[in-house]
């Protein structure tokens, strides 16, 4: 399998993010999606993965699927809070014997806002583990453009995330909708002389209200008129609507340097189609 760092040397990626489907219909839906997507010829797709239980099985079983029978890279997030050490590390040995080997380096949020626990409390501590394997994992780590939500404040969580970064190969950000924000993050690194590769996370406005409750977890600003906009549309419409303002914002990422797209799904094809063909990707 194609390692994610290699293939950012290469020149710009384009990517899609899938999260583990609940139920057979959901899990049907996941296959069409990755059949049509297979069409746009990703760079690699990522798998999310939920925080405790059985989170971290069903995104193996699923990246390894994807891995084994399809012809582009999968990559898996994994993340630590809650975990043990010697359960990472036979995820990793998993993830390796299938030839799985792009991670993407999580902390993960404690259940319902409780104590940490576990062997980890920070990503850059999981990013280290994943870098002493033996396999030669190509590894990526979450940005947050806008500050993580638990950060003291945005120089501390800056310094944190080139630290972590420094040790990773790539970062993916959380969404965004305003390009400064991306810019910002990327002039902030490389203050701090962090010059690994930023892709920036896009999330097309397809269903607007579940989009707002992520935003306000993850302390991503929503552009007022563009949400109002799409919430008075109906769903044809509000997709087509969706992908032409997430274009617009991919377009200008590139032309400001980025070095890939990395599309948020929700698992549904349609948007990321429509910004495929809008892109010329
Ligand atoms: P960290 O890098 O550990 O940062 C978390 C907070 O701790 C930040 O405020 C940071 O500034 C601070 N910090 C870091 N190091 C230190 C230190 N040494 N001392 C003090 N403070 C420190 N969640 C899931 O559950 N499953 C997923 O699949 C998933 N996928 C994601 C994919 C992307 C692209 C992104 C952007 C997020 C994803 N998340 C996922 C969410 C993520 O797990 C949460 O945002 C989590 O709260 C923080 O994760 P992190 O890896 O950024 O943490």
């Amino acid at each position: 399998m194609e390692r994610i760092a290699d293939l950012l040397a290469a020149g710009p990626t384009r990517s899609f993010e899938f999260f583990p489907p609940a139920d057979a219909a959901a899990t049907q839906q996941l296959d069409e999606t990755l059949d049509v997507l297979a069409g746009l010829w990703p760079s690699f797709v990522s798998v999310t993965c939920g925080a405790g239980g059985d989170g971290h099985d069903r995104t193996r079983d699923i990246v390894t699927g994807i891995g084994r029978d399809r012809p582009f890279p999968a990559m898996a997030h994994l993340t630590c809070v809650g975990h043990t050490r010697e359960g990472i590390a036979a995820l990793l040995d998993d993830y390796a014997a299938a030839d799985v080997v792009n991670i993407l380096a999580l902390a993960g949020d404690p259940p319902d806002g409780s104590a940490v626990s576990g062997d980890f409390r920070y990503a850059a501590e999981l990013v280290e583990v994943v870098r002493d394997h033996p396999a030669d994992f190509s590894v990526g780590v979450a940005a947050h453009p806008e500050v993580h939500p638990r950060s003291a404040d945005r120089a501390s969580d800056r310094k944190h995330l080139a630290a972590k970064l420094h040790m990773a190969d790539f970062a993916i950000t959380q969404f965004f909708f305003d390009l400064s924000d991306y810019t910002q993050l990327c002039d902030d690194l490389a203050d701090l002389g962090c010059h690994r590769p930023v892709i920036p996370g896009v999330m097309p406005v397809i269903w607007p209200k579940s989009i707002r409750r992520f935003a306000d977890m993850n302390n991503s600003t929503v552009p007022e008129a563009l949400f109002a906009r799409l919430e008075a549309l109906p769903a044809p419409d509000r997709i087509a609507a969706a992908a032409e303002a997430a274009a617009e914002l991919s377009q200008s990422l590139l032309e400001a340097g980025a070095p890939g797209i990395h599309l948020y799904t929700l698992n549904r094809p349609e948007a990321s189609t429509q910004i495929a063909e809008l892109l010329h990707m």
